[in-house]
Order: C-alpha cells, then structure tokens, then sequence
C-alpha cells in the first residue's frame, strides 16, 4: 500500500471550511480527510490558515483571515482573549456554547458510553455568563522593577503584564489582588522567580463569598516569612471591610501546585462563609467550594431533585468536600454520610453541619475508594449514593462498591464528560441505567461541561 502523505506543508497557506470543534474549543477542518485544527475557527466557517504544524495524521493551523464568518462569531471583551489560556471560546455566541456543550456530552455518551438514547438535556445557562468566578489565584511577576499580576499566556508561564481586569472573574475579587499587588509593591517585596527558584511572593489569591460579600486573601510565598506582614495587614483590613480573613501559606517547593503544605492564619477567622439556598457555609482556603454561586444552586437542586430522597432515606455523598451536597442532601434525608480526602474540607463539614443545626449528617476523611468498601464490610445499605469526583472520575474500587451496595439510584456529579461516559459504562454493566444527564455551565466562555446524571437499579 502507498504510504500516506499529508496534504500540507508546514507555513503553507490555504483556505478551508470548518465543521467541527474539538473538545479543547479548536475549530476542525479537514482536506482530503486530513484534519487540521485550528485555534478560534469556528465551526461553518471558511477561513484563511496557516499550517504550523504537520504530524502523520492530523495538523495544526493558525487563524489568518475569516472569509465567511459564522453568525455565532461575536467579539471577545476581554483585551487579552486571543493571548491567555483561561477562556477558550468567548469568541462564540453564548447561545452557541451551551448547544456545543450539550452535544459534546451526547458524543462522549454515544462513543465512550455506548448509551446512545440516554437523554442529554439543553444546558442550563447563566442568565449573564461573565464575572462569575468567586475566586482568583494570580502568579505574580515583576515588570521595569515593580509587581504585576496576570494570568499566563497560553501554553506558557510569562505572565500577561497587560491584564487589568478579568471578565470572567468577581470584581470584588479583582480589585482585591490590584490592592494586594499595589501594597505588597510599596513595601518593596519581591516577586518569585520560578527559573531560578528566588524572591518571595508567588500567588496572590482572593476567594469572596457572593451572599455574604465576605473575602479570604491567601498570600502565598517561597519564604517562610512574609516581609512587612504587619503593615500589609493593617493596611488591606483598615482600608476594606469585607476582608475577614488573611492566610500566608508557604510554598518552597520547585512546582506548578499552587499552595504548598503550610497555612497559618496571620488575620481574622481561618474561613470565610457564603450560603447556597438556604444553607451557610464556612469555607477554608484548602477546600473546594465550587467556583460559579450562580450556578452551584442549579446544579445542586438538580442533583437533589434527582436523588428523590424520602424522609427514610440513608445517603452516601462521596467526595464531598465541605459537605455542601451532604447537607443539601439531609435537608430530606433520615441520614448523610460524608467522605473526603482533605481533612480541612471535612473539618468544613462538620463545623456547617452544626451551623445548620443538621444533626443527620456525618463526615468522613478518607479516600472514598477505601471508605466505601468498609462501610459495605460494616453493612451500611445507602438508598442513595452521590457521587462528585475530580476531573479523573471515579476509582474503580469505589464504582465496585457502589455496585454491591445496590443503592436504589445513584447521582453522578462530574466535570469531565469522558470520565463521567467510562464510569456510566461500568455502573450499567453493573446492573444500573442512566435515566438522564443534564449539563450545567458553570464555566461560560471556557470549553468546561458539568453534568449531573440519574442512574436507577435494574430491577
Ligand atoms: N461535592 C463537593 C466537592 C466536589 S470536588 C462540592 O460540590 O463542593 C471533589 C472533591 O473530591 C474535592 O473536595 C477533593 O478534595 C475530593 N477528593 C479527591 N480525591 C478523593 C478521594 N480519593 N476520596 C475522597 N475525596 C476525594
């Protein structure tokens, strides 16, 4: 057989037609059915491109001149779109987005699942998809001499030095680190150099509560000390109010992690509260806490809706961070149990529990894979489990468990597709059906799905 040549050279230029989009947000186009994606094509569109890069099977374009642009191509607002990695797609209508997002779901169902009639509903949208993000963690770098803050441009780690604000983000958090930045550069404290592992300030992080207006700084360094702690303190507390908490965590370590092992309160409380429907809850710089508001109380009235929870029911939340699902869930339930690896987070939990007077809910700290068995060994029988795993999915130990405990239904909370579609597969081998899943965008103008799916046992 002839050996298979790519149609096109590198740094040729050529005209093609878009039909597709990659789960990274890159537009597809193919020519003679070799694909070459192309960042900021969207689909329909016919569009000028340069080929940059030539592997055996497919390439990769960039975007040179839009000839035929698609009715859902609207202008960015943000001034460093096209160079930061955060947002992939607010080039695309917002219309456009949640249809793209309800379809990749349906692909991943159909390909990696096999489970081609499950209904993926329309996507629940935020009425207004910008300045949702509740926190912020900006490297920090130096410029002619003084701080700047930014996220990094894309597939890289120099800092946007042009970046002052981002739409995607609170403004309250937004102005936090301007202050932050401002204060910490008139001190004179220096910035960390990741190439020759120096300077002392690294991230800038702001977490604010969107019902309580409440905000958590996190200064995070190299040092082990924090130059001119005192009067950065003072400063930033006399001059905004809604500041309740500070946090120094230090980090000496050569890594991409953001925070390292050390966290010591240096002002105010060690949490900040926020409330999601009717509940409040307190929220410690190491633990999740969903990063939309907007969207977290869709997303967890679906989930709560989906479980069906009588007022006898016994319910297992795993992974469930400061408990939020948990305590949602022991609003019905007879009882929750809880279990998470982060010992802040559970320590989260059964401080809300008592903010809520929730008497009906326990927290765990542990891997959940290896809770879950033991709790099967000590002959809990949950009527419902939830789920809510990292991008990863679940481990396989702990869908097993899942399905010798033959729960009646079990709620999947994901937020990656792929790993959602495996588990389902394994979970309907394992004698339960996906009833249906519905996407929630919580990350507007990134390529990001949530989804929250209904499996019942097979009678
Ligand atoms: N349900 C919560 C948290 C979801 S995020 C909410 O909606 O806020 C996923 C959580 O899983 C994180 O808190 C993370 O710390 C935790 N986690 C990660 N691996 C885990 C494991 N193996 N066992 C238990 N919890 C884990």
């Amino acid at each position: 057989m002839a050996k298979r040549k790519a149609p096109v050279k590198k740094n040729e230029e050529i005209t093609l037609t878009f039909e597709d989009l990659t789960h990274e947000g890159n537009g597809v186009g193919k020519i003679d059915g070799y694909p070459l994606f192309v960042p900021y094509a969207l689909p329909g569109e016919k569009a000028v491109v340069k080929v940059v890069k030539v592997n055996k099977n497919y390439g990769f374009g960039k975007l040179i001149e839009v000839k035929e642009p698609s009715s859902n191509r609207v202008e960015p607002p943000c001034d460093v779109f096209y160079k930061c990695g955060g947002c992939q797609i607010q080039h695309m209508s917002y219309e456009m987005q949640l249809k793209m997002k309800q379809k990749q779901v349906k692909n991943v169902m159909h390909k990696i699942a096999h489970l081609s009639d499950v209904p993926v509903h329309p996507t629940i949208g935020m009425e207004d998809p910008w300045r949702y993000r509740n926190k912020g963690a900006l490297p920090v770098g130096e410029k002619d001499g003084e701080l700047i803050t930014g996220f990094y441009r894309m597939r890289s780690h120099d800092i946007i030095s042009d970046m002052e604000t981002c739409v995607v983000q609170d403004e309250v958090n937004d102005r936090m680190v301007e202050a932050v930045r401002r204060i910490a550069n008139r001190f004179g404290i220096t910035s960390y150099d990741e190439k020759k592992d120096k300077g002392t300030l690294r991230h800038i992080m702001v977490r604010t509560g969107r019902k309580t207006s409440e905000v958590m700084i996190i200064l995070v360094t190299r040092t082990e000390k924090l130059p001119h702690q005192k009067e950065i303190v003072k400063e930033l507390t006399e001059t905004y109010p809604n500041i309740k908490s500070i946090i120094h965590n230090i980090n000496n370590r050569r890594t991409n992690v953001i925070m390292g092992n050390k966290t010591k309160v240096i002002w105010g409380e060690p949490y900040i509260y926020d409330t999601i429907g009717d509940i409040r809850f307190a929220i410690s710089a190491k633990s999740f806490y969903q990063i939309n508001p907007y969207q977290t109380e869709k997303l967890y009235e679906k989930a709560l809706e989906y479980a069906e929870i009588t007022k006898d029911d016994i319910v297992i939340d795993a992974y469930c961070g400061i408990g939020t699902i948990s305590l949602f869930m022991a609003q019905q339930a007879k009882k929750v149990y809880g279990v998470e690896v982060v010992p802040e987070a559970v320590e989260d939990g059964k401080k809300n529990a008592t903010l809520n007077n929730m008497t009906n809910a326990e927290f765990f700290v542990g891997e959940a894979e290896k809770i879950m068995p033991w709790w099967k060994k000590q002959g809990l029988q949950p009527d419902v489990i939830v789920v809510d795993p990292p991008r990863k999915g679940c481990d396989e130990k702990l869908l097993q468990a899942m399905i010798d405990m033959e729960p009646k239904r079990i709620v999947y909370v994901s937020c990656n597709p792929s790993t959602l579609a495996r588990d389902l597969r394994i979970l309907e081998d394992g004698g339960f059906q996906t009833k249906e899943i519905q996407p929630v965008d919580m990350f507007p103008q990134t390529m990001h799905i949530e989804c929250v799916s209904q499996l019942v046992k097979k009678m």
